[in-house]
């Protein structure tokens, strides 16, 4: 018989929608049996069960990173650092950031892009250790072409057959996605352009179809609009940056683009990091509420949002959710909404809404305890008292 655990705290929030004072949580080995107001939660529990109560705190679903590379340390030499690691260097590596992340309330993550499978390997060693960790949904290699964005990942296709052949090898060795570079990025060196695009709309729907007969979404790299377009044109799952460039500083959101988006429940992650507070700074107000008003443009019309911060990447460090998600309490979102798309939202996006998200029975018991109320003061979630991840106390 497991043991029944009974969390009790001020105040749940089984969604961010409905705030309720007094509540409780009763989780049985990683599902949650009941949740909701604490007597009735509380009458369900077994007489044996374990029980924590926390006054003056409130219970709500663990946070989503639903974008962060674990191989990469977060600092200004990341690259060099990730090139020059051996792969069991990296493992560990990944470790502590899991570690990290999971230590900051974030109980879902998806990884993507490594080298080697590392992450599907990282995941199978805590498993097999009994390790306490987040969900881990992991990329593998990114399709990129030939000297392309982010090519040291091992994921360079030449043609349809290279491309089959990946994705094939990504599946088998593990993969939750299939993340493609559909455009060029920041950090690699030549190769095309941010807002230039790196296969055409055919080889998406080559990429999409053939993720799809291993029943696995696509997620793709998209700076440019031109990539942005032609990756929902070819149905990928999410939009990872989502930045509608057309070239240095301009930019062109195209609304048609955006609407199917809406419509097709097509997600995109602003992989955000605390750095927008320093960069608005250095962008200046003006062009700063430009660069990140896209995603109050896709609010308005109806886009899914994922909270994911490409953490690994210079500064964007795995333990401070809260400073990424203070960009969009800047750009004027409310705090309830910026719950929801750090917990809610993201698990519908990434096709978990059935799982996880939610304090919901039969749901995962992936359950954060944070001082204060979240919703008066998002930094309440920087005090974090326990985290559950799957039912196992971080
Ligand atoms: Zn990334």
């Amino acid at each position: 018989m497991t043991l029944q655990l009974l969390l009790t705290a001020s105040r749940i929030l089984t969604r961010p929608g409905t705030p309720a004072e007094d509540g409780a949580v009763l989780v049985e080995g990683d599902r949650i049996l009941a949740a909701g107001p604490r007597a009735e939660v509380a009458a369900q529990a077994a007489p044996d069960a374990e029980k924590l109560d926390f006054p003056g705190a409130t219970l709500m679903p663990g946070l989503f990173n639903a974008h962060v590379h674990l191989t990469f340390d977060a600092t200004r030499e990341m690259l060099p650092n990730f090139l020059a690691s051996d792969d069991a260097a990296l493992r560990a590596g990944a470790r502590e950031r899991l570690d990290r992340l999971l230590r900051s309330g974030v109980t879902t993550v998806r990884d993507l892009g490594d080298r080697a499978a590392l992450g599907a390997r990282v995941r199978a060693e805590l498993d097999a250790d009994g390790v306490t960790a987040p969900r881990l949904l992991t990329a593998g290699s990114p399709l990129t072409v030939p000297n392309g964005h982010c090519h040291f990942f091992g994921g360079e296709v030449a043609d349809d057959d290279a491309i089959r052949t990946l994705i094939d090898a990504n599946a088998a060795a593990g993969a939750d996605v299939i993340k493609v570079m559909a455009s060029g990025g920041q950090i690699t060196e030549g190769g095309a352009d941010m807002w230039e695009s790196q296969f055409d709309v055919r080889a998406l729907r080559l990429i999409v179809g053939h993720a799809a007969r291993h029943g696995l979404p696509v997620a793709a790299h998209a700076h440019g609009a031109d990539a942005i377009e032609a990756s929902v044109e070819a149905g990928v799952r999410t939009i990872e940056h989502c930045t509608w460039m057309t070239g240095p500083q301009r930019q062109d959101r195209r609304e048609g683009v955006a609407k199917r988006m809406a419509a097709e429940g097509i997600a995109a992650c602003s992989t955000s990091s605390r750095n927008w507070r320093m960069l608005a700074e250095r962008m200046g107000e003006d062009l700063a509420k430009n660069v990140y008003g896209r995603l109050s443009w896709l609010e308005e019309l109806g886009v899914p949002l994922l909270s994911g911060t490409d953490a690994g990447l210079p500064g964007s460090v795995f333990d401070d959710p809260v400073g990424a998600l203070e960009l969009y309490e800047w750009l004027g979102f409310g705090r309830r909404r910026i719950l929801e798309i750090a917990t809610e939202d993201s698990a519908a996006g990434l096709g978990l809404g059935d799982v996880t998200g939610r304090l919901a029975p039969g749901l995962s018991a992936d359950v954060l305890v944070v001082d204060g109320d979240p919703l008066k003061d998002l930094s309440a979630l920087r005090d974090v008292r326990l985290v559950l991840a799957r039912g196992s106390r971080a």
